[in-house]
């Protein structure tokens, strides 16, 4: 038995159009025994979060009103598109949900502290919300779709917000709940983001996450293909936001994909692409408004293309962490210790760049920040500075090719580059400049790999 897992995001599901179109996607691959993965509807986890952050300050009642104008769509999305007694049944859920969350959140404007676990709790009704709505749309199209809660599925740390799923327990209880249900032609439908830690409290898999469960659950029951479906026709040689001229790539390695998400390429979470590597499962990145369009492939095959560059992606919100000692002269275990406070603070580090006496360092997760500078401070002179955007030139043999940085620093030479990275792997050219002008940057990279 091979299935194929379909995720669909955040404005895959957000209305009725977009729950008939979902509906007949699956529809079209039943007899690959799909297992479908969903995301809150747009917008429904910013609200939630939102809400939380109202409790945390100790406005519980506003919190409670950003979240209910959003989670009533659930029960609109149900009274059109479902007969009476299942829109009834999505209404209830709605219902306790609403009644579930305001409790939580006047626990938390009165207890504050018990505010990340709760957080978790509170984001979790998206996806569920979700997921038993889907598979309602799904019965009642005559598709077997069952609502299974992914909590009993993903197994992870305790790290709320920022949860790292269990690869063995989380493959055992994704089969035990998953494959019974397939073995009968039902199809599970799960929300994404969502897990529970060992304790059973729910936790979450950090910001656009559903395509990370879709991952995992994969490699679990050793899916044929993990299908992304969203709103872009696949991984586009730029963010279309950005670049309006970017097209869509049809071949990707798991190494440049990985890179490319890495480096802000939002249409797939960082962490996708690792359990597919694991188990050799393709990955296809495709849009749910073009079903037919074949999107983006990704295996582990390696298709140099005659430019070398397969894409640009860029990522905002880097701060600059320099660190200068005298130490560091012709002293050995200086990095050592220095990458060892940021291991300790568990912030990971994006770009490093070396001299005799300094070491520059980039950084997307600025929340450990004060305590990093404290402890670094005992080995040198620490400056930080915000306001740092990264951009990357990827694809396979970059490296070999001869002029692509010639090219790359032509087209921003103007620019002030304040890290640049290169070498460390075949596939990428990274450097960090001014967030005001990456915008500018990548047009102007893509036009010069891409044509205007
Ligand atoms: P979903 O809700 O389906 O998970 P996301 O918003 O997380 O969708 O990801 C899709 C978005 O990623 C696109 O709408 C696009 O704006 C953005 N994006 C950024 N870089 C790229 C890229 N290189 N190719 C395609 N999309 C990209
Ligand atoms: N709903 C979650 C988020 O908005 C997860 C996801 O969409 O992948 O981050
Ligand atoms: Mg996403």
């Amino acid at each position: 038995m091979q299935p194929t897992v379909l995720k669909f995001g955040g404005t895959s599901v957000h209305d009725d159009a977009a729950l008939l179109r979902l509906a007949n996607i699956v529809r079209s691959q039943l007899e690959d025994l799909p297992v479908v993965v969903v995301s809150a509807m747009r917008g429904v986890t910013d609200a939630l979060l939102t809400g939380t952050r109202l409790a945390r300050e100790g406005h519980a009642g506003r919190g409670f009103e950003a979240v209910e104008a959003q989670i009533s769509r659930y029960s609109a999305v149900a009274a059109a598109l479902l007969p009476e007694e299942a829109a009834g049944a999505v209404d209830d859920l709605v219902a306790r949900a609403a009644l579930e969350i305001s409790d939580l959140l006047r626990i938390i404007s009165l207890h504050p502290g018990t505010f990340l676990p709760l957080q978790d709790e509170i984001v979790s009704y998206g996806e569920r919300l979700s997921a038993s709505l889907v598979a309602e749309v799904l019965r009642s199209r005559d598709i077997p779709g069952v609502a299974v809660d992914a909590r009993r599925c993903i197994v992870t740390s305790e790290e709320h917000t920022q949860a790292a799923p269990l690869p063995g327990p989380t493959d055992e209880s994704t089969r035990a709940a998953l494959l019974p249900l397939l073995e009968s032609r039902q199809v599970p439908v799960l929300g994404g983001f969502i897990g529970s830690s060992t304790s059973g409290a729910t936790t979450t898999l950090g910001r656009g996450g559903s395509d990370y469960t879709a991952a995992l659950v994969g490699a679990a029951v050793d899916s044929r293909e993990i299908q992304i479906w969203t709103d872009v026709t696949g991984f586009l040689t730029a963010d279309p936001r950005v670049a309006s001229n970017a097209r869509p790539i049809d071949r990707l390695s798991y190494a440049e994909a990985a890179e490319l998400a890495l480096s802000g390429a939002k249409v797939l979470h960082p962490k996708t692409i690792q359990p597919a590597v694991e188990r050799a499962i393709p990955v296809r990145v495709c849009n749910s408004h073009f079903p037919t369009e074949p999107g983006t492939r990704i295996d582990a095959e390696s298709i140099p293309s005659p430019l070398a560059v397969k894409a640009i992606a860029h990522k905002p919100g880097i701060t600059i962490v320099q660190v200068i000692s005298t130490r560091m002269l012709g002293a050995h275990g200086f990095l050592r210790a220095l990458f060892e406070v940021f291991d300790r603070n568990r912030t990971a580090v994006d770009v490093v760049s070396t001299s005799e006496v300094s070491v520059s360092l980039s950084v997307e997760d600025a929340r450990s920040l004060p305590t990093i500078v404290e402890e670094l401070r005992t080995l040198g002179t620490v400056r930080v500075e915000s306001g740092y955007a990264i951009i990357s030139v990827v694809g396979e043999g970059l490296q070999s090719t001869p002029g692509i940085p010639a090219r790359v620093f032509g087209a921003i030479s103007d620019l002030e580059i304040a890290l640049i990275s290169q070498g460390a792997s075949d596939i990428n050219l990274t450097c960090v400049i001014r967030e005001e002008v990456v915008n500018d940057a990548v047009r102007r990279l893509h036009d010069t790999f891409f044509g205007g």
